[in-house]
């Protein structure tokens, strides 16, 4: 709920995704005045589909677009792992996680999670088609440059625009590099269909450090209401090979030859033309994410490998947390740049050692996944076996738990 004013501040906001728009909802609510600056004149999502977990659904439910998120997302109640030929080796409810959090899970096309942040933070709040290119600190704030040769001044500048950002390298004061994470992700979406996988599962094919999920992501509002089903393939490979959607489809015939009924219908079902290939990046962990005026924010502040599914929920939990602190800074200090500084200070302390953590663990997992040393990938298949559901459960509830809402 919007607390009540006490100074108004100019925000400037670089980036229009998840995190940019997230922010922005976040900083209007409180009554301050926020501009979006995003480099693209339309936003196409790259990727079908993502999966909310409850720490960032928590963080929507707060913004207020909680139902709306809910219902256009998929109802995921069962999780199952299977071999690579569609022997099942675990199959649990995550019911006793959701209920143990109090919030289910909410896989959503992307598009529509989109639209759902740029209807709620209001397309005349957002300057389309221009890009940051550099800020500097003045003694009032912060005066951001423009690509059109134009300038912006604000009290507080968030550097939201994602994995590949150039602001970042300034910001923490040395070249941060991508690193690749030794894999390629599919993603696709299809039609819903209990001859994939059943309708309220998360199904998983793993072997040969390769992997096929099957995710109810729901009807993201299309016309008709279908359901449908989000999709991806991984596939060990070194970076730099070809990405042609014309070869998507024999790529991944060859990938996956021998593999489950379900795994193979997939591959002759997709649309190549709605189709993403994408080389998996991350960035290592930043000591800091501020510098004065400005905080560094999802994925420009912590781009993941997206193993445990969280660089939309962490820059959720990113726009939550800078927001609080925000106003909490505003009602403890009468001074404006004292409480920015404040602000800042408390933003970084609270999201350095959850956001590295969590890349860390993403990294790790990739690896485990992916094939990086195939005798932890043999260990995690045995594991899988004996597993029934508890120890991932555990483990998703403490990535849960652990954000700003427990
Ligand atoms: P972005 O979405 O990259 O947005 C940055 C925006 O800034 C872009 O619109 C860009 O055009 C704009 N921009 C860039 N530079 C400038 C500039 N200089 N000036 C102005 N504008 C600029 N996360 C989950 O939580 N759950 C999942 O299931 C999940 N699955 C994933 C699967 C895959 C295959 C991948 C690759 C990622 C996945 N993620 C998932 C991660 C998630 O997609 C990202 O963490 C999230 O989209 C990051 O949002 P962002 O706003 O930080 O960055």
């Amino acid at each position: 709920m919007p607390r009540p004013l006490t100074t108004s501040l100019h925000i400037l906001v670089i980036g229009a995704g998840i995190g940019g728009l997230s922010t922005a909802l976040a900083l209007q609510q409180q009554g301050h005045r926020v501009t979006v600056v995003e480099r693209v004149a339309t936003i196409r999502p790259v990727g079908a589909a993502i999966s909310l977990w409850p720490n960032g659904v928590k963080v929507m439910h707060q913004l207020g677009l909680g139902e709306t998120i809910e219902g256009l997302s998929g109802e995921m109640t069962q999780m199952r792992y299977l071999t690579h030929t569609g022997k099942t080796l675990t199959d649990f409810s995550l019911a006793p996680l959701f209920g143990d959090v109090g919030q289910r899970a909410c896989p959503i096309a992307r598009a529509a999670l989109q639209q759902t942040l740029l209807e709620a933070v209001g397309t005349e709040h957002i300057q389309f088609g221009r890009r940051c290119d550099d800020y500097t600190i003045t003694p009032e704030g912060v005066t951001a440059h423009f690509d059109d040769g134009e300038s912006l001044n604000a009290d507080l500048l968030v550097v939201a625009e994602g994995m590949h950002s150039k602001l970042r390298s300034k910001l923490v004061g040395h070249p941060v590099e991508r690193q690749y994470v030794g894999y390629v992700n599919w993603n696709v979406r299809v039609p819903a269909d209990a001859a994939l996988a059943p309708l309220s599962h998360w199904d998983q094919y793993v072997g040969d450090a390769k992997r096929v999920s099957f995710m109810p992501m729901g009807s993201g509002g299309n016309k008709e209401g279908a359901q449908e089903f989000y999709c991806f393939f991984d596939v060990p490979l070194p970076a730099g090979t070809a990405n042609d959607p014309d070869h998507y489809r024999d790529e991944l015939r060859e990938h996956f030859a021998g593999w489950a009924e379900p795994v193979k219908a997939l591959i002759e079902r997709f649309d190549p033309a709605r189709m993403a290939r994408v080389e998996i990046y991350d960035i290592p962990p930043l000591d800091s994410l501020t510098a004065p005026r400005v905080a560094l924010l999802g994925d420009a502040a912590h781009g993941m490998a997206p193993d445990l599914g969280q660089g939309g929920c962490q820059a959720m939990e990113d726009a939550w947390v800078l927001a609080q602190a925000v106003q909490r800074s505003l009602e403890e200090n009468a001074d404006a740049s004292a409480a920015i500084a404040s602000a800042l200070a408390q933003y970084d302390r609270a999201r350095v050692d959850r956001v590295g953590e969590i890349v860390q663990r993403a990294r790790k997992r990739a690896a485990m996944i992916h094939g990086h040393d195939a005798t932890h990938t043999q260990a995690w298949y045995d594991e899988l076996k004996n597993e029934d559901g508890q120890a991932i459960i555990d483990r998703l509830k403490t990535t849960v738990t652990g954000g700003p809402l427990g």
